[in-house]
Formats: structure tokens, C-alpha cells, sequence
């Protein structure tokens, strides 16, 4: 007696309703894999090495990015708020080219100085530790006290404002006045090599 032929059981995907070995050349191969994977992965060994690498690179970067918080959250709590490393780092300002330079405590200072025997001209420093436009303020000075004024670099580099003439006698009342941000409490003078307040 003959063998009845056996019909060809024929695997048929749910996805794309095809034979599960024409998936590849349906509509949505891509929607297909998950399945193919996991009911036909003879069909499409590829399928399954592709989806082991995936696996692979998904749980490398789980762990770096595990490591990664991990590594955040140990410096955070290892570093309390209010630590003296906060802190510091507040103090300390970087600047372009790595160079660490403390930060200025605020305050503005007015010194008289006699240059070319009775020519006297008044220096303001620290305008700029306020958040003042040295090049604004050098114009407003010498527009107010009708003289010459202007931003040069002093001995240390650092910018500065002379005003030709002595201005000293009403200048705080101006800086006051036009800048509220300086207040009279952070002006000096320096007299005789001194500092003295203003206030
Ligand atoms: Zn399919």
C-alpha cells in the first residue's frame, strides 16, 4: 500500500500571513523577525545572530550606563552638600585655558594719584567685579565731570578706569547713583597707601 503523500505542513506566519519562508519578501520582514525568531529560527539563522549581537550591544550598554550612575551617584554622596568641595569650586573660576583664578571679592576702588608733577588724574578699579562695562562707565565718568576717561590696564593687568582730574570728591555718590548694584558699603579709597571705606 502506497504511502498517502503527507501535505507539506507549511508553516505560515502570523505577521504577514505567508509562509513563514517567504516572511523576507513580504510587506514587514521587520515585524516578522520577532516571530521567526522564535518559531522559525531554522529558517533564518541570521535572524538569531543578529538578534544575539543586538542582545549583546543592548546589555553593554546597560552596564555602561549603569556604571556611569553608579559612578555619578558615589561622587554625589560622597560629596554632601555644603562640603568644602562645593564650596571651593565656587570660589575658584575657571578660565579659558584651564587657568584657576580665585574670585575677587567685590569692590570698587578709588585711588587720586599726582602723575607729571600737578596733573592729577583719580583711578577707579572694580567697576567690572559688578557686572559694569568698563568702555559704558569710562564714557558716563568723563561725560559727568566733563574730563578725558578711559580703560587702560594697570601694573597687574587688570583694567581699570582713569578719569583725568580729581573726581574723588563726589564720585561715590555717582557710582551710587548710576550703578545700584555697587553699593556704597564696597568702595574704598586709597589714602596715603591706605584703604579707606567710603562709607
Ligand atoms: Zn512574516
Amino acid at each position: 500500500m502506497a504511502e498517502k503523500p503527507q501535505p507539506v505542513k507549511v508553516l505560515y506566519c502570523p505577521i504577514c500571513s505567508l509562509p513563514a519562508e517567504y516572511c523576507e519578501f513580504g510587506p514587514d520582514f521587520e515585524k516578522c523577525k520577532p516571530w521567526l525568531i522564535s518559531n522559525a529560527p531554522d529558517l533564518y539563522p541570521h535572524l538569531l545572530k543578529e538578534a544575539n549581537e543586538k542582545e549583546g550591544e543592548k546589555v553593554s550598554e546597560q552596564l555602561q550606563s549603569v556604571g556611569i550612575s553608579s559612578a555619578a551617584e558615589g561622587a554625589a554622596s560622597s560629596a554632601p552638600p555644603g562640603s568644602t568641595v562645593s564650596s571651593k569650586q565656587e570660589d575658584v573660576k575657571r578660565l579659558p585655558g584651564g587657568k584657576i583664578k580665585k574670585k575677587e571679592k567685590q569692590e570698587v576702588v578709588i585711588e587720586k594719584v599726582v602723575r607729571n608733577r600737578r596733573k592729577c588724574i583719580t583711578i577707579v578699579k572694580g567697576l567690572d567685579l559688578f557686572g559694569i562695562k568698563l568702555s559704558d562707565a569710562s564714557k558716563k565718568l568723563g561725560k559727568k565731570f566733563a574730563t578725558g576717561a578711559s580703560v587702560v590696564k594697570g601694573p597687574t593687568d587688570k583694567e581699570q578706569i582713569d578719569v583725568q582730574g580729581d573726581i574723588s570728591y563726589d564720585i561715590v555718590e555717582y557710582i551710587t547713583e548710576t550703578w545700584p548694584a555697587v553699593p556704597e558699603t564696597a568702595i574704598f579709597f586709597i589714602e596715603d597707601g591706605k584703604k579707606v571705606p567710603a562709607a
